[in-house]
């Protein structure tokens, strides 16, 4: 595994719509395990592979079980050709930061359910179903894929703060203890 750098915004790429996976063996794998060790070292929940300047549809999502409780430890997700197959009406507004848009945080409105399917990194499919925090975070990513920033969801210019380089969006800073094996997503 390496650590791959995270483009930031001013690359264009992050502008790019990433492109569907059709080939899945060991490169796929490797590309996986990188995104998560970035994601896990910058720290963040999230990480979709346009961040790391690679045109492909995977996102690795890791989210705390109970965010109450660090200790209860992590979700971890991985995903590929993720698509958002239901939504809820209902919209919640939550502040959100990005990898690649550092010293910035939004409000930004998200559905509060979301269910979402893909494949695994052997091509398998997978289906998830989230609410709350980890639907934001799905919907941060997969927005990612098509070339989307929390920016351009933002309701007004003064829902875009600027944070100290240091400050963490809230939930971003988590302990990472779950093994990749981990992966949560139910076969679908
Ligand atoms: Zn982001």
């Amino acid at each position: 595994m390496a650590l791959r750098p995270i483009i930031t915004i001013e690359n264009p790429i992050l502008r790019q719509k990433a492109h569907k996976v059709q080939r899945f063996g060991p490169e796929l794998g490797r590309l996986i395990d990188d995104m998560i060790e970035t994601m896990r070292a910058a720290p963040g929940v999230g990480l979709a592979a346009p961040q790391v300047a690679v045109l492909q549809r995977v996102i690795v999502v890791e989210v705390p079980k109970d965010e109450e409780n660090p200790e209860a430890g992590t979700l971890l997700y991985e995903m590929v050709n993720p698509e958002i197959v239901k939504a809820s009406q209902e919209l919640i507004e939550g502040e959100e930061g990005c990898l690649s848009i550092p010293g910035y945080v939004g409000e930004v409105p998200r559905h509060s359910m979301i269910v979402v399917r893909g494949q695994d990194r052997f091509g398998r499919p997978v289906r998830v179903r989230a609410h709350g925090f980890l639907a934001r975070v799905f919907q941060h990513e997969i927005d990612h894929l098509d070339g989307i920033l929390f920016i351009d969801r933002v309701t007004g210019p003064d829902k875009i703060r600027k944070v100290e380089p240091a400050a963490k969006p809230e939930g971003e800073a988590i302990e990472t203890t779950v093994p990749p094996q981990a992966t949560v997503a139910m076969p679908a």
